[in-house]
């Protein structure tokens, strides 16, 4: 009885055969939605990049070299020391100046 059931069932769906319809859009939005997805990805990867940029922000400008704006002020004080021990601190890292 059961049996008969289901398979009535299966061939009711497969003479009807609406889900080709149905699964052609679906196919078409979710290919949408993955192709929104990459670009939401490629602009977070952009922003990141950015970010990083605008992070090195911190320059020694006797040498030039950049550091992360969280480099802390030891290590600014330590690159000084250790490149330039004829420069002031300041003269390195005018920001560090109080
Ligand atoms: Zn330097």
């Amino acid at each position: 009885m059961c049996l008969r059931l289901g398979f009535s069932l299966l061939g009711l769906a497969g003479c009807c055969a609406p889900s080709d319809m149905g699964g052609g859009n679906g196919q078409k939005s979710k290919m949408a939605r993955e192709r929104n997805l990459e670009k939401q990805r490629a602009a977070a990867k952009g922003s990141q990049l950015e970010t990083n940029k605008k992070a090195m922000n911190i320059q020694c400008k006797v040498c030039m070299q950049t550091f992360m704006c969280t480099t802390s002020e030891v290590k600014c004080k330590e690159h000084a020391e250790a490149k330039h021990p004829k420069s002031d601190l300041s003269a390195c890292f005018p920001h560090l100046k109080k």
